[in-house]
């Protein structure tokens, strides 16, 4: 299949093709304010296995229904709880996906015969706009291969997908960089199951308590049952194994620049870059611009795999704010392999 690139700003009607794939039961990369999503029709199960097979997707990892406005919640899920709605109100459209329980008119695709489905509705206006005119909702995991880092580019997206899906709409990078935040409002208690742009502190400032799933911190084997399904699988690793080293930035860099050997990688804040001499070295931002590090991180991880490294050492914020994102996000790539000093 050939993959065709399509771009807004030269043509005016990048959008309405790429609605016309959707509609025709075809996959195409969306940009989203987190990242770039593969995008089919939510209520057109064999579409939606088409994701699947594009991504090497496992067939239990349910994706995520995006909507344009907040009134299609009710025709994915006819019992909206209260919770939902105080949290739309705070932080929709945004980098949030709520789960709720899930109406008849979703495919057991789509939430891989779970009685919930995953919903949020993005802030990107040409995610927005590809909702609207494809006229339905629209299931979308993250752009990339199984494992590997997610996409924030549309280059990153055509290096995944090319040959594999229809279209890939380009929307320059994406603002936020690391995937939406995941709540599950479908257990006695709202459940943060993965960390993202709406952070923590922000949802407790509206829910009040909020648990903390314990995927976020380590490795889950194979045979737990886990609340997302998405959390037991390796994630964002580029091809050489990764280690993270957490503690004081000063610290975490004098700690590698001592350890590195031969054809090593060294992920790192931007303040660091000349400690590790003879290195293939990645900066992935200031060691307090979270921002930053959240746009750059899978950028900076991808690098890696274009060059010969065979190990990759990594810095790592804290779990405050949006670092609780980024350093999940690292820790994962590393598959929990973390030295604490
Ligand atoms: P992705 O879109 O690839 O970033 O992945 C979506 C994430 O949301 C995965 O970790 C899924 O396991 C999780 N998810 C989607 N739907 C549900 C659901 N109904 N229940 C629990 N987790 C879900
Ligand atoms: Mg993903």
């Amino acid at each position: 299949m050939k993959t065709t690139l399509l771009t807004p700003e030269t043509d005016e009607n990048a959008v309405k093709t790429a609605a016309e794939l959707i509609r025709a039961g075809e996959v195409v990369g969306m940009p989203t304010e987190p990242v770039y999503g593969l995008a089919a029709n939510a209520l057109n199960g064999e579409a939606v296995k088409n994701i699947f097979l594009a991504k090497g997707r496992p067939q239990d990892n349910p994706l995520i229904g995006h909507i344009a406005d907040f009134e299609q919640i009710y025709d994915l899920c006819p019992a909206v709880p209260p919770q939902a709605k105080q949290l739309a109100e705070a932080f929709w459209p945004g980098p949030l996906t709520m789960i709720v329980p899930k109406g008849d008119c979703i495919p057991d695709e789509v939430s891989c015969g779970l009685d919930t489905v995953g919903i949020r509705l993005p802030s990107h206006p040409m995610a927005r706009a590809l909702i609207r005119v494809s006229g339905v909702p629209l299931a979308a995991p993250s752009a990339n291969t199984s494992g590997r880092p997610s996409t924030t580019t549309a280059a990153h997206v055509m290096h995944d997908m090319d040959g594999k899906i229809a279209a890939v709409l380009d929307g320059g990078a994406c603002g936020v960089g690391v995937e939406s935040t995941v709540i599950t409002l479908a257990l006695e208690r709202p459940r943060l199951l993965r960390p993202g742009g709406i952070t923590l502190e922000q949802l407790r400032s509206v829910l009040g308590e909020v648990d903390v799933d314990r995927a976020l911190y380590e490795k889950i084997g194979d045979d737990v049952k886990v609340s997302a399904p998405g959390m037991k699988y390796r994630h964002y690793a580029p091809k050489a194994p990764v280690t993270v080293v957490r503690g004081n930035p000063q610290d975490t860099a004098k700690y590698i620049a001592e350890r590195i050997g031969d054809a090593t990688g060294v992920l790192c804040f931007d303040e660091y870059k000349n400690m590790f001499p003879n290195c293939i070295v990645e900066c992935f931002g200031s060691r307090d611009d979270l921002g930053a590090q959240a746009r750059e991180v899978f950028d900076r991880l991808r690098a890696f795999d274009d060059t010969e490294v065979t190990q990759i050492w990594a810095q790592c914020p804290s779990d405050e704010g949006l670092g609780l994102a980024v350093a999940n996000r690292i820790k994962k790539a590393a598959g929990f392999s973390v030295i604490e000093i």
